[in-house]
C-alpha cells in the first residue's frame, strides 16, 4: 500500500546553480549518464543563440526575442531571469510539470537568482545545490578552456561571478567543484539523501 502511495506522488525538484562556467553542465551531464538517480533535465528557453553542438529541445529551446516575451506575458514561465544583458532565460511550468506529474524528479540549471527564486516557490519539496568554483582565476582558466564566449564575454561572466558568489548562503548546500569527480559525488550524495526523505 505504502509503495502504491510513493508511485503515485509526483517528482522533486533538484535546483543547481552556479557563476557560469562552475561546471554546473558538466556535474547534471555526469549524473544524468551514471543514471543513479531518478532525474530528468529541465529543458529552459533562451533568447540567446545556439552554441555549435547544441540542439534545440535538447539544450534549450531557442526563442526569438519576441517569441520570449510572448511566452513571459502568457505567463508560461515559473521563473524568467534577464542574466546578461538583452538575454533571457526561462523555466517553463510545462516542461517542469511534464517531468514532475509522470512521477520522475527535475534538475533545473538555472542562475543564482533563478534558483533562490525556485526554492522559493516549491519549498521543501526542492533542494538547492550551489556549485562554487575553488576560486575565481580557475573560473576564468575554465572559460577559457571552454573556448565558447569572446574574451569581452570571459571579462563579463567573471566580473558577475564575484556577485553571484554573494548568493551562496541563500542555497541548502554549497558544493565546491575542485576535483570533478568527488564533486559529482557530492552532488549525487546531497540528491540522494532528499529524495530518500519523501
Ligand atoms: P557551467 O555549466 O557552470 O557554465 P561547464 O560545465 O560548462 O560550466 O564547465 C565549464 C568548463 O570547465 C568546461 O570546459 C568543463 O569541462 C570545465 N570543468 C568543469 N569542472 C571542472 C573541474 N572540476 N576541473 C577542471 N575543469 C572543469
Ligand atoms: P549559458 O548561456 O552558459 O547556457 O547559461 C548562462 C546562465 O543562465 C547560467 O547561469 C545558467 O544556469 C542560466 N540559466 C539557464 N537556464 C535558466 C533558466 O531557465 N532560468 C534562469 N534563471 N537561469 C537559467
Amino acid at each position: 500500500m505504502d509503495l502504491h502511495i510513493k508511485a503515485m506522488e509526483t517528482g522533486r525538484i533538484i535546483i543547481i546553480s552556479a557563476p557560469s562556467g562552475c561546471g554546473k553542465s558538466t556535474i547534471i551531464n555526469s549524473l544524468l549518464d551514471r543514471g543513479e538517480i531518478d532525474m530528468q533535465f529541465s529543458v529552459s528557453a533562451t533568447n540567446r543563440s545556439p552554441r555549435q553542438g547544441e540542439r534545440h529541445g535538447v539544450n534549450y529551446y531557442f526563442l526569438t526575442d519576441a517569441e520570449f516575451q510572448d511566452s513571459i506575458a502568457a505567463g508560461e514561465f515559473v521563473e524568467y531571469e534577464e542574466v546578461y544583458p538583452g538575454r533571457y532565460y526561462g523555466t517553463l511550468r510545462r516542461e517542469v510539470s511534464r517531468i514532475t506529474d509522470a512521477g520522475h524528479n527535475v534538475v533545473l540549471d538555472v542562475d543564482v537568482k533563478g534558483g533562490v527564486r525556485v526554492k522559493e516557490l516549491y519549498g521543501s519539496d526542492a533542494v538547492s545545490i550551489f556549485i562554487a568554483p575553488p576560486c575565481v582565476e580557475a573560473l576564468r582558466a575554465r572559460l577559457e578552456g571552454r573556448g565558447t564566449e569572446s574574451a569581452e564575454q570571459i571579462d563579463q561572466r567573471v566580473g558577475r561571478a564575484q556577485y553571484e558568489l554573494s548568493f551562496a548562503p541563500q542555497f541548502d548546500h554549497t558544493v565546491i567543484n575542485d576535483d570533478l569527480a568527488q564533486a559529482v559525488r557530492e552532488v549525487e550524495q546531497i540528491i540522494k539523501k532528499f529524495i530518500s526523505r519523501k
